[in-house]
């Protein structure tokens, strides 16, 4: 006798033998997801509406970020830029200042450069259609059919971390989906899937459905509403499919951050084009561990002039980003001279690190020393 949730064998040789990059009745699909969506969407802030703006700026949070964390950067946001033109109305390191912490700041950087165009070139509205949305700064492939499916009601579809994945497993794509064009074929499952009458709201379905219930390790099929569609659920390769590229390795760096001291003002340096932190203020660092690197810090060219004095061990900080363990030792040192001004650097006191947009070990550093 079957048990509840068993696929039967016919069933499953059927599915082994045809599943391949497609998709059978989308329509049954869609209204059975969107169904699902109804009663088990998640609640987040930016769905509470569907102003292109809102939509906009979640969806560029959302680039490589989780949603929890985007939640409460997304409200502070939106809260203090609530329309296009006072986001292009803003000074990039305002908008840098709030973007603290959610990372990957170019995505700041690109949000504010595409609200001045909007305004310039726009007159402060937000293009209707994905070949206007991505001649804007920072929007892609999948932001611009996000947004025109979210915000606009185009059938867009859309493929990111959690809809290629149950994209995949739903068609029984088996093939590897990392490196150029491996996502291709998902996309064209994804074009036959979203449907004429709220695409918007089948999209966002999708993605809750990888993020709730399709999970990456040990998908919930037993309660999954897409289960009775799906190929690699009736074949028995959920664990196969999609197909698992190797995890680039961690790793690990060892740098020093000096905070030198003059006249009660600590000295910031400004991140440099191709850094990572790029414009974010910082302590001054070098390569390698505590007192040497310290002294290096001394000797160095740029920081000669400041007549470094003894060093000092503060303590400690370890950070990840992107696949570097950071361990950062950091000194203190007095400098006697104030040296050159120079753009990129500056003599601020600790109380005003807290309007500097700085790198997030830069924060941990003035919260030491802010006690
Ligand atoms: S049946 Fe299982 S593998 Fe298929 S889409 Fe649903 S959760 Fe994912």
């Amino acid at each position: 006798m079957k048990k509840a949730g068993e696929v039967p064998d016919r069933r499953r040789r059927r599915a082994r033998a045809t599943g391949s990059a497609a998709v059978c009745r989308p329509d049954r699909i869609a209204s059975d997801l969107l169904a699902w969506y109804a009663r088990g969407r998640r609640d987040l802030p930016w769905r509470r509406s569907q102003d292109p703006y809102r939509v906009w700026v979640s969806e560029i949070m959302l680039q490589q970020t989780q949603v929890e964390r985007v939640r409460e950067f997304f409200v502070r946001f939106v809260d203090r830029f609530p329309t296009v033109e006072s986001l292009a109305a803003a000074a990039e390191h305002q908008v840098l200042r709030l973007w603290e912490g959610l990372g990957y700041y170019r995505r700041a950087r690109q949000l504010h450069a595409a609200a001045g165009l909007l305004v310039a070139e726009h007159g402060g509205h937000i293009p209707r259609d994905v070949a206007g949305l991505r001649g804007l700064p920072g929007i892609g492939r999948y932001t611009a059919a996000a947004i025109a499916s979210i915000a606009f009601d185009l059938p867009e579809p859309i493929v990111e971390a959690n809809s290629r994945r149950v994209i995949a497993r739903l068609a029984g794509h088996a093939a590897r989906l990392d490196g150029p064009g491996g996502d291709e074929p998902i996309w064209t499952i994804a074009a036959t899937l979203v449907p004429r009458r709220q695409p918007g709201r089948f999209n966002q379905a999708l993605m809750d459905l990888g993020a709730l219930v399709c999970l990456p390790d040990r998908p919930l099929c037993g309660s999954c509403p897409l289960a009775s569609h799906c190929v690699a659920r009736l074949s028995g390769r959920t664990a196969e499919i999609p197909a698992k590229g190797s995890r680039p390795k961690v790793a690990q760096l060892h740098e020093t951050a000096a905070v030198i001291h003059r006249a009660g003002r600590v000295l910031v340096v400004c991140r440099r084009p191709g850094e990572w932190w790029e414009g974010l203020w910082d302590f001054p660092r070098l390569p390698g561990s505590g007192r040497a690197a310290a002294r290096g810090i001394a000797a160095a060219e740029a920081f000669r002039p400041l007549a470094c004095g003894p060093v000092r061990r503060l303590g400690t900080i370890n950070h990840t980003v992107t696949h570097h363990r950071i361990r950062l030792d950091v000194v203190s040192c007095a400098a006697a001279r104030p040296g050159r001004t120079a753009r990129g650097r500056r003599w601020v006191t600790v109380a005003a690190l807290e309007q500097l947009a700085m790198t997030a070990p830069g924060r941990k550093i003035a919260r030491m020393l802010s006690g």
